[in-house]
C-alpha cells in the first residue's frame, strides 16, 4: 500500500473548520484621507486623535520578515490595507519585497482609490497582482457624506481606470449595509456602467457591516 500524503503541512496554523490559513491581510497605515461615518467618524478621529508616528510603524523590512514568517507557515497571498495603504510613502517598493518572496502567490491591495491613478503603473510593476477599490456612491453629494467630505467619485473612478489600464485586476466594492441611503441601489447598479467591462474583471463585493447604522448621520 502507498504511504499516505498529507494534503497540508501538519503544523500550518488552520481556522477552525480545520482549513489552512492562506491569506494574510497586512495593515501597513492607520491613518486614511476620508473620514467615513462607518469607520473613522469625524468627531472622534478629529484632530487631536492621536495616529502612529512614523517610527512607531512597522517598517518594511519588518514587515517583510513578518510575511516571510507567515509565509513558512502557509501564507501564499498577502493584501496591503490600512487607514489607506497609499498614504504610506514608497508602499510600491513595499509591493516588490513581498512579491519577491518565494512561494507568494499574490500580492493584493484595499485602498479607497483617491490615490490610485498616482501609484498604479508603479504598483504594477512591482508585482502587485489585483486591487480592490472602496466606491461607496456614484452621486457626489451622497459620496461627499460616506466620505467624511472628502474625494470625489470622478477621481475613485479615474483610480480605478489607471489600474485597469496598468494591467491590475481591479475591483470594486459598495458598502451596502442597512438602512440604504436614498439612490444606494441604483447608484451600484449604474457603476457596472461608469467602468468598461469589456477591460474590467469587475466584481462587486458587498461588504455587510455588523452595525446597523442610523440613516440620518448620514443624511445631514
Ligand atoms: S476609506 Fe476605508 S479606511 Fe478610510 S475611513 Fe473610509 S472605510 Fe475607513
Amino acid at each position: 500500500m502507498s504511504p499516505v500524503v498529507p494534503l497540508q503541512d501538519p503544523h500550518a496554523p488552520v481556522d477552525q473548520l480545520g482549513r489552512t490559513m492562506h491569506d494574510l491581510r497586512i495593515s501597513v497605515m492607520d491613518r486614511c484621507n476620508f473620514r467615513c461615518p462607518y469607520c473613522m467618524p469625524k468627531d472622534t478621529f478629529g484632530e487631536g486623535y492621536r495616529f502612529l508616528g512614523a517610527a512607531e510603524r512597522l517598517s518594511f523590512p519588518e514587515i517583510t520578515r513578518l510575511a516571510a514568517l507567515f509565509v513558512a507557515l502557509g501564507v501564499r497571498k498577502l493584501r496591503l490595507t490600512g487607514g489607506e495603504p497609499l498614504l504610506r510613502a514608497g508602499l510600491p517598493e513595499l509591493v516588490g519585497d513581498l512579491a519577491a518572496l518565494p512561494n507568494v502567490t499574490d500580492v493584493a491591495l484595499t485602498t479607497n482609490g483617491v490615490l490610485l491613478a498616482r501609484h498604479a503603473e508603479e504598483l504594477k510593476a512591482q508585482g502587485l497582482a489585483r486591487v480592490t477599490v472602496s466606491l461607496d456612491a456614484l452621486d457626489p453629494a451622497v459620496f461627499h457624506a460616506m466620505s467624511g467630505g472628502f474625494g470625489t467619485p470622478g477621481e475613485i473612478l479615474d483610480g480605478i481606470e489607471a489600474a485597469i489600464a496598468a494591467g491590475l485586476a481591479a475591483w470594486a466594492g459598495a458598502w451596502l449595509g442597512a438602512p440604504l441611503l436614498p439612490g444606494r441601489l441604483t447608484d451600484v447598479a449604474a457603476l457596472a456602467g461608469a467602468i468598461t467591462l469589456g477591460t474590467l474583471a469587475y466584481g462587486m463585493v458587498v461588504w455587510i457591516f455588523r452595525r446597523a447604522l442610523p440613516l440620518g448621520k448620514f443624511a445631514q
